[in-house]
């Protein structure tokens, strides 16, 4: 386990609910490993209290930061001192660090944790067409972060279709060369395909796309990480497709965090 000290500084890790947290358990032998003496504890904090609690961290000066996980990732955007430009522009925050002054700045490493995930595991993006099936946060991240690992186009489908779209014009307004669309999703030949929705979270779940559409050749990745093989990524798999669970997501994630706390405070 980790020793916690009197000098160590803590990283904290706030959500409601929060004991179903990896991040601390997957975190802390990364700083033992490196020989920081840092602690990532996990915080029980209600929606309702993100802004009392957050001048208390603030004056907390041992701690250096805190992860951030649902339902306070947009929330935050509005507390902290900066953002970095990715944070600003997916509208919602996973890590806030202090600063050298003091200040706490929120950062947003979702879509880079997810890319990072894909590249651990060897998994081509760069000139690739990618499917995205679901709009919200995951997606807008996920989206951001694959155009700048060299995604050749992303397609977005959505239940709600103004949701696509308006991904979709976001996408292309920032980078004209993307052919972004809306509607049901019809997996391309080598596409890889993303499920950015939270269908398969629950067992009873329909799936959000009908697996007879896949074939080899293309790669199926999934955002859910519990279950690790979601009924879709199963399907797939039986089908011969290239699949990527939503763990190695959060284990991205996790990696970036630490380099970027590690950075200024080890
Ligand atoms: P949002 O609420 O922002 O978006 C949910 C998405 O799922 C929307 O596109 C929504 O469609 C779609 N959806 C929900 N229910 C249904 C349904 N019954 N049928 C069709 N589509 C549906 O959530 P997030 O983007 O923040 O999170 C999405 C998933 O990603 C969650 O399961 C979350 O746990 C996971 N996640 C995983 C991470 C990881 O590190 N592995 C990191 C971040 C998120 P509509 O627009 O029509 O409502």
């Amino acid at each position: 386990g980790v020793e916690v000290k009197g000098t160590t500084r803590l990283l904290g890790l706030i959500g409601d609910p929060i004991a179903q947290a990896k991040t601390p358990s997957v975190i802390n032998p990364i700083f033992a490993s490196r020989g920081a003496d840092i602690a990532c504890v996990p915080l029980q904090v209600p929606a309702a209290d993100l802004q009392k609690i957050w001048a208390g961290l603030k004056a907390t000066s041992n701690l250096i930061g805190f992860g951030i996980t649902l339902p306070h990732k947009q929330m935050a955007i509005d507390l902290c001192d900066s953002l970095d430009p990715v944070a600003a522009r997916v509208g919602a925050v996973n890590l806030v660090r202090r600063e050298r002054d003091g200040s706490f700045r929120g950062y947003q490493f979702d879509g880079r944790g997810f890319v990072r995930g894909l590249q651990a595991k060897r998994i081509t993006i760069k000139n690739r067409d990618v499917l995205m099936i679901g709009a919200g946060g995951a997606a807008v991240a996920m989206a951001f972060a694959l155009i700048e690992a060299g995604a050749k186009s992303i397609t977005v489908s959505n239940r709600t279709l103004e949701k696509a779209e308006a991904l979709a014009s976001v996408i292309n307004g920032d980078f004209g060369r993307l052919v972004a669309k809306a509607g049901s999703p019809r997996p391309q030949t080598g596409q890889l395909i993303i499920n950015a929705t939270s269908l398969g979270l629950n067992e009873t779940d329909a799936l959000p796309l009908d697996p007879g559409l896949l074939h080899p050749g293309m790669t199926l990745a999934e955002v859910i990480a519990q279950p690790e093989i979601t009924p879709l990524l199963s399907q797939a798999q039986a089908r011969g497709i290239e699949i990527h669970s939503g763990i190695h997501m959060i284990k991205g994630q996790v990696d970036l965090i630490a380099d970027h706390i590690c950075e200024l405070w080890s």
